[in-house]
């Protein structure tokens, strides 16, 4: 049982600033944190590196986020999407008894501010009500982690959160409630659920369960404590010894790029063989962003594709135009020079 800590924020923002880049998994332009600390707890979390006390101890419960929120978004365009997902689950059990994230949600609903909200938790759909009304007005996105369909391993990699199998219940049953779904396949964890079998099983659990679109990312280890954390996963799941991890990371925190090159690969082919968008389709936010957010994002999932088959020049010349389009700058003869020049054009003069 973790410590509550109720108390103002003080000082600093409850949204982030507004990032540089959109961010392409997410279709954030900013990121909110409800919770500080996660009960869950998941030992690969990222957030163990950026949290002073042990992660899944102390949870901050910061009481005057609704106003705090409702006054920064005052300045927030309506065309960017705000991402419900730093470094906590805004579902964890706090949630039951202080519904900040509903409260947050209601300001969003009323403003119909676009909104992405990434939980482990069914208690996600308690709120469907509020999720429908941002979707009417704009676009609500609801996305689950999903790391294996194996519960064994589930048990050993999050034994905290809700089974893989109630949080594809949970997508379906969004899905069916007309709320775009997608799944997160993050971390990718060499020797843990990088197999073919392993991408196989999720990717088509993923499929099965009618899921909009998938993306993945691999693990990331940021320091020494963290390196620790997952030698001790190692062990625990099937008795790794730490070497199996040297030759992928070699003392980095990001895997060797032979490596993702061959995985990504791996998991687009499967993507594709099973219709399964690898970022977010078109049609899912067109018309429901900013028309800049909108011609970024189309880029930079194009950029994504182009980079994993090889089409390297193109990859950087789509990332680059889509970062100067998400920060205003409009270079005419650049887009026209795109294959997506008319589609990206035809966004643009919504602006014009
Ligand atoms: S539920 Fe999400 S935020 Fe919480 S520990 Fe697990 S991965 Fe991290």
């Amino acid at each position: 049982m973790a410590y509550y800590l109720r108390e103002p924020l003080n000082t600093g923002r409850a949204l982030s600033t507004r990032r540089p880049t959109i961010n392409e998994f997410f279709l954030s332009s900013y990121t909110l944190s409800v919770y500080t600390g996660c009960e869950i707890g998941c030992p690969y979390c990222d957030s163990w590196v950026y949290s002073e006390r042990p992660l899944n101890e102390t949870i901050h419960v910061p009481i005057d986020l609704p106003q705090r929120i409702a006054e920064e978004l005052e300045t927030v365009d309506r065309g960017d999407l705000i991402a419900i997902s730093a470094l906590s689950d805004p579902y964890q059990p706090a949630e039951q008894n202080y519904r900040l994230t509903r409260q947050t949600l209601q300001i969003l609903a009323d403003r119909g501010q676009p909104t992405m909200v990434l939980t482990k938790s069914p208690m996600v759909l308690e709120d469907l009500a509020l999720l429908r009304r941002i979707n009417e007005q704009s676009l609500a996105l609801v996305m689950t982690t999903l790391v294996t369909v194996d519960p064994h391993l589930a048990l050993k990699l999050e034994g905290k959160a809700p089974p893989p199998g109630l949080r594809l219940e949970m997508l379906a049953e969004l899905k069916q409630a007309g709320i775009p779904v997608g799944v997160a396949l993050v971390p990718v964890m060499p020797y843990l659920n990088d197999t073919e079998h392993a991408l196989r099983s999720v990717l088509r659990a993923c499929a099965e369960t009618g899921v909009d679109f998938v993306v993945w990312d691999y693990l990331h280890i940021p320091n020494e404590r963290h390196r620790i954390r997952v030698h001790e996963i190692l062990a625990r799941v099937g008795s790794y010894p730490n070497s199996y991890y040297r030759d992928i990371y070699g003392g980095r925190s990001q895997v060797d790029p032979r490596y993702r090159r061959d995985r990504d690969r791996a998991l687009i082919t499967r993507c594709d063989g099973l219709n399964l968008e690898i970022r977010a389709p078109h049609q899912l936010y067109a018309g429901k962003l900013s028309a800049h957010n909108e011609a970024a994002l189309l880029l930079k999932h194009a950029a994504f594709r182009d980079r994993i088959e090889g089409r390297d020049r193109s990859a950087q010349s789509h990332r680059q135009l889509a970062d100067e389009i998400y920060a205003g700058m409009i270079d005419r003869a650049e887009i026209r020079r795109s294959p997506l020049a008319r589609t990206i054009e035809e966004i643009l003069e919504r602006t014009a």
